[in-house]
C-alpha cells in the first residue's frame, strides 16, 4: 500500500462530495496513493438528493459502509404522480421486499448524512488524503502525470502535486470539464424550481410515505417523505415569479399552507435551482476525466442524479485501478465513458419525460408503460444496459448488473467476490486456476445462469456482466480477457 508523498500521488480527485468520496474509498480499498482536493471543510448543507437506489446501496456495500448507510435511511414503497383532483396518472410504487441485488429497490436519505459516513469511512484508508479548504486552480498534463495547482484557502498559499490521473468530482460547475471541453448533450429541460426541507414537530401519518408528484399545470410540485421526521416540499417557479422572494420564508409557508403550518414542522432548508439535463459528451482526455454532476446533470424526479455518480465511481474505479497498476493500457479508461454516457442519458431522459407529465398531465410520453388496474399507468423501473464497452466470452448477456444472491454460507455473493472478478459457475464445471479470481458455484447462482442459458458467467468488479460462456472456448476467452495486460475485451 503506497500512502501519498507530499507531492506525488497515483489518483487526484477534485471534489468530495458522495462521487469523490465514493471513488476515493474504491482506490482506497486497492491501495492506490490517492489526494483528493475539496474547497470546503464540510459537506454541502443545502437540500438536495434524497433517494437511493440498489444497485448503489452495492457500491457502498463494496466500499464496507452498506450496514452502517443502511442504518440512516428508510425503505421507500416510491413515487405516485396525481393530478389536480387526486386521480392517479401514474403509479410507481416499489415491491417492499429485497430485491434481486440484494437490497430493497429504494431508499430515502438525508444527504448531509450520507456524505459524513462516506468521508468518515475514508479514514480507514493510509494511502487516501483529503486536503479540504483548497481551490484547485488548473492542471497541466504530460506523457508522464499531471501537475495540479490549487490555493490553501486558509493561509492563502499557492500549492502544487503531481498525479498520474486526475479526476473531476467537482459537481455542476466542474473546472476539469471546463479543460477536457464543455459540449453538452442537451434534452432541453430548463426549469427553475424551490425545493423546501422541513422538520416536522409531531407526527402526521396523513402525508403518507410516497413521493407523490401533484401533475397541476398551474405549479408542478411534488412531496418527498424524508428520514425521520424529515419532509421535502419541491415547487415549480413560474417564469415571471423572483426565486428569491419566492424562498423568504413568508411565501415558503404560504406554499406549504396546503399540507403544513408553522405549528406542524420547521423549516429546515430552502434553496432555489434551475433543472436541466445534460450529458457531456466527452469524459476522458488523457489523463483528465470527469464523473458525477460534473459530466451529467438532471432534473430530480427520478431521484438519480447522485445514484449516476455513484455508478461512475464504480465503472471508473476498477479501471483507474487496473491501469495505475499497469495492469492494463491507458485506452481501457476510454470504455468508461462509452459505457456511461448511453447508461446515463437513459436515466436522464426518462426522468425528463416524467418531467413532462408533471407539467402537462399528459401521459403520452409514457406510452410503453403499462395500464394500472385503478387507472393511470403502472411505471416500472428502468433498467438499462452499458454502452457498449467491454465485453468477453459470450457477450450476448453482457453489459447489464449481476444479480446479488445470498449464498449458502449467509454471505452476499459480492461480499464474497470481494474487489475483483469474480466467476459464478456451475458446480461441475471445471475452471484453471485465475489469480485474482472467485469461483462461486453456490446453488444460489444456478438459476440465474439457467436463465441465461449459461454454464458460467464473469462478474465485474463493479458488479456488471462482463460476458458468460456456455462451452470450454468461451470459457477460456472470458478467463484470457480478465488475465492482466489483457484488453478485458474492448469492443
Ligand atoms: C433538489 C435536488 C434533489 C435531488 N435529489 C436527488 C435524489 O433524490 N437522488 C439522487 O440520486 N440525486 C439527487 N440529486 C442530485 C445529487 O444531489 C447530485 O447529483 C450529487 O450531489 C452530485 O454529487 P457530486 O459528488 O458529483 O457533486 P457535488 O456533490 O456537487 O460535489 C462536488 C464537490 O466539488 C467541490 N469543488 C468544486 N469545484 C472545486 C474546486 N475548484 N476546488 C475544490 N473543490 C471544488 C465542491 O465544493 C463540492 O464539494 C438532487 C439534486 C437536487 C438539486
Amino acid at each position: 500500500m503506497s500512502e501519498p508523498a507530499a507531492n506525488s500521488v497515483e489518483v487526484c480527485i477534485i471534489g468530495y462530495g458522495p462521487t469523490g468520496a465514493t471513488l476515493a474509498s474504491l482506490l482506497g480499498l486497492t491501495g492506490i496513493s490517492t489526494v483528493v482536493i475539496e474547497r470546503q471543510a464540510a459537506p454541502y448543507d443545502l437540500p438536495r438528493a434524497v433517494q437511493f437506489d440498489d444497485e448503489v446501496m452495492r457500491v457502498f456495500q463494496t466500499i464496507g459502509l452498506a450496514d452502517k448507510i443502511a442504518l440512516s435511511t428508510h425503505v421507500s414503497p416510491g413515487m405516485l404522480f396525481k393530478d389536480r383532483e387526486g386521480r392517479l396518472l401514474v403509479d410507481w410504487s416499489r415491491p417492499m421486499e429485497i430485491g434481486p441485488q440484494g437490497w430493497h429497490r429504494s431508499y430515502r436519505f438525508h444527504q448531509p448524512e450520507l456524505e459524513g459516513i462516506l468521508r468518515d469511512g475514508i479514514s480507514r484508508f493510509p494511502n487516501v488524503a483529503v486536503r479540504s479548504c483548497r481551490e484547485f486552480l488548473d492542471a497541466t498534463q504530460d506523457d508522464e502525470g499531471v501537475t495540479v495547482r490549487m490555493r490553501n484557502l486558509t493561509t492563502g498559499e499557492l500549492e502544487s502535486l503531481r498525479c498520474s490521473y486526475l479526476v473531476g468530482a467537482d459537481g455542476a460547475r466542474s473546472s476539469i470539464r471546463e479543460m477536457i471541453g464543455t459540449d453538452w448533450n442537451d434534452l432541453n429541460f430548463n426549469q427553475n424550481w424551490l425545493v423546501v426541507d422541513v422538520c416536522l414537530q409531531r407526527d402526521m401519518p396523513e402525508l403518507g410515505d410516497h413521493s407523490v408528484q401533484y401533475c397541476e399545470p398551474e405549479r408542478p410540485a411534488t412531496y418527498v417523505r424524508g428520514t425521520g421526521q424529515r419532509r421535502r416540499w419541491e415547487f415549480a417557479l413560474l417564469p415571471e415569479e423572483n426565486p428569491e422572494a419566492m424562498a423568504a420564508p413568508d411565501a415558503v409557508w404560504a406554499r406549504l399552507a396546503r399540507w403544513i403550518n408553522p405549528a406542524d414542522a420547521v423549516l429546515e432548508r430552502v434553496a432555489n435551482y434551475t433543472f436541466r439535463a445534460v450529458i457531456n459528451r466527452q469524459w476522458r482526455q488523457g489523463r483528465l476525466l470527469i464523473a458525477g454532476d460534473a459530466a451529467h446533470l438532471t432534473p430530480p424526479f427520478m431521484g438519480q442524479g447522485l445514484c449516476a455518480g455513484i455508478r461512475d465511481a464504480a465503472n471508473l474505479g476498477w479501471k483507474l485501478i487496473r491501469v495505475v497498476r499497469g495492469q492494463s493500457s491507458a485506452a481501457l479508461l476510454d470504455s468508461y465513458g462509452a459505457e456511461r454516457i448511453p447508461h446515463v442519458t437513459a436515466y436522464i431522459a426518462q426522468a425528463v419525460r416524467l418531467g413532462e407529465v408533471i407539467n402537462t398531465c399528459a401521459l403520452e410520453s409514457l406510452a410503453s408503460a403499462a395500464p394500472a388496474p385503478q387507472g393511470g399507468l403502472r411505471l416500472a423501473t428502468i433498467a438499462p444496459s452499458l454502452g457498449p464497452g467491454l465485453a468477453a466470452g459470450w457477450t450476448a448477456p453482457a453489459h447489464r448488473i449481476a444479480p446479488q444472491p445470498t449464498l449458502a454460507t449467509g454471505l452476499r455473493a459480492d461480499d464474497a467476490a470481494g474487489y475483483g472478478f469474480a466467476l459464478f459457475a456451475r458446480p461441475g464445471l471445471p475452471v484453471p486456476p485465475a489469480g485474482h479470481l472467485t469461483v462461486i458455484r453456490d446453488a444460489a447462482v444456478q438459476p440465474w445462469l439457467d436463465e441465461l442459458g449459461a454454464e458460467a458467467a464473469m462478474i465485474r468488479p463493479d458488479r456488471y456482466v462482463l460476458g458468460a460462456a456456455r462451452d470450454h472456448g468461451e470459457l477460456e476467452n472470458l478467463l484470457a480477457a480478465i488475465a492482466p495486460s489483457s484488453s478485458l475485451g474492448a469492443c
